[in-house]
């Protein structure tokens, strides 16, 4: 209960409509009012500290209050804070272009800033359908996506989304797309291993693209892990076959690697990891790390110049935010990327990753499945038989609350319990993570 001396939670509960929450478990467990961050901990008013185990949402890489982080803002505040970025552009952007298109795979030569995910997505979609319009091929106007997949919660991005959850009260008005049956490791329908199938289940996909060539404009994917869905993992082998079949078929491939670029899974990108080549690469979220808003959709010189010409023709792309290119995030992208790219920062990531997989054996006992993609990983809790646990049950929920108990911010997806700590976290704080996390689930199903 809210004691009296938290009056501002009070107030919060007054006023304040939080994302994705329902305010009525704010009766009981209000939210938490921080008040500094530090490293990779969150520290309350009254100074108990948490553990900031999904990075704030999957942005943070370097943990809070980051001296270089915070000297790279302030230095830049002191020359401006904002200006519009149509007919002006300016130092931090175009560095921050610079790099982009230098660390991500050949191919990829123009970059579209806004200022969060979801606007990514939205950037890459109108690009991608634009194009076919200049291209004369203006039946191309559907795109393929996956049924776990998840890429923002604006109309545009939603009509993307293959999670109910997420787009079912909104299903009426969005413009109907083409939903395809996705990998699902942990329930394979092939009975296969992700480490060692050769995605046999890219055949529902390799159908729906054949059959739908004429009227795609693209397919997008969440590259290796399809976040929202629960953490979900699959093997790259998937995505070669798709840039085969989008190749060939001339279908746009959009990679939706907000949750998954900058370190997140032990490389900078997963398509420059792999060697695939994106039409579209959207980025945010770990790109200021964690700091302010910011996003990036990179394409490539083909997509570019079918929008270059005369100003009479109106081939030029229609889309703005007041906050594109913000010089403030720019100026903090430009330094995470210095420290994602310095001193060997990815190859430290290796033990770390070792750390987590070795760790995460404990789970093993339990009824469900743990697994990682490099520094992402997730306990999915089901009952025998890998069936689910009753929805009313709140596992997940319940899990969040031993948590909180405990020292750790957790956020469990539904009944998947998953980890995406900052990139610094330490081998030590890495154990007591999933040590924790252990007997939480343990309090639970107990
Ligand atoms: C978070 C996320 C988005 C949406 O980003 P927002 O900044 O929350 O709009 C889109 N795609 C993926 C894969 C994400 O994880």
């Amino acid at each position: 209960m809210i004691s009296e001396n938290q009056s501002e939670l009070i107030r919060d509960l007054h006023h304040v409509w939080h994302p994705c929450t329902q305010h009525k478990d704010y009766e009981t467990t209000p939210p938490i009012l921080i008040e500094r961050a530090e490293g990779i901990y969150l520290q309350d008013r009254q100074g108990n500290r948490y553990m900031d185990v999904i990075a704030s949402w999957w942005v943070n890489l370097f943990g809070h209050n980051h001296p270089r982080l915070n000297k790279a803002l302030t230095q830049q505040l002191e020359k401006m804070a904002h200006v519009m970025f149509a007919g002006i552009t300016h130092q931090p952007a175009i560095d921050l272009a610079d790099s982009l298109v230098a660390l991500s795979p050949s191919g990829l030569e123009k970059v579209f800033f806004s200022d969060n995910g979801s606007t990514a997505v939205e950037v890459a979609l109108k690009m991608s359908l634009q194009y076919w319009q200049e291209k004369g091929e203006s039946q191309k106007v559907q795109f393929a996506y996956l049924k776990g997949g998840y890429h923002g919660e604006t109309l545009g991005a939603l009509s993307v989304c293959g999670l109910e959850i997420f787009r079912g009260k909104f299903e009426k008005v969005l413009p109907s797309h083409l939903p395809v049956e996705g990998p699902d490791c942990f329930r394979c329908p092939y009975g296969l291993q992700r480490e060692s199938c050769n995605a046999e289940c890219f055949e529902p996909m390799e159908k729906a693209l054949g059959e739908n060539s004429d009227t795609l404009a693209g397919v997008i994917v969440e590259p290796l892990v399809q976040g929202a869905a629960g953490m979900m993992m699959y093997p790259p082998i998937y995505l070669k076959k798709l840039q085969t079949v989008c190749e060939s078929l001339g279908i746009h491939m959009i990679f939706d690697e907000i949750a998954v670029a900058f370190g997140r899974t032990g490389s900078l990108f997963v398509c420059g990891a792999h060697d695939l080549r994106p039409t579209f690469l959207c980025l945010s979220k770990g790109i200021t790390s964690g700091y302010l808003p910011l996003s990036a959709t990179l394409t490539t010189d083909e997509i570019y110049s079918a929008f270059y010409g005369e100003y009479d023709d109106m081939k030029l792309f229609i889309h703005s935010h007041s906050y594109s290119a913000n010089p403030l995030a720019c100026a903090v992208a430009n330094e995470t990327l210095k420290m994602l790219t310095e001193n060997n920062f990815l190859e430290s990531l290796k033990p770390k990753i070792a750390t987590l997989k070795e760790c995460g054996k404990q789970f093993e006992g339990l009824n469900g499945e743990f697994r990682q993609t490099g520094m992402i990983a997730a306990v999915e809790l089901v009952k025998n038989n890998k069936e689910r646990h009753p929805f009313e049950k709140r596992i997940g929920y319940q899990v969040f609350l031993e948590g909180l108990k405990r020292g750790l911010f957790m956020r469990p997806l539904g009944d998947v319990v998953y980890f995406i700590p900052p990139l610094v976290i330490s081998e030590a704080e890495i154990e007591t993570m999933l040590n924790t996390a252990h007997d939480c689930i343990n309090a639970v199903l107990r």
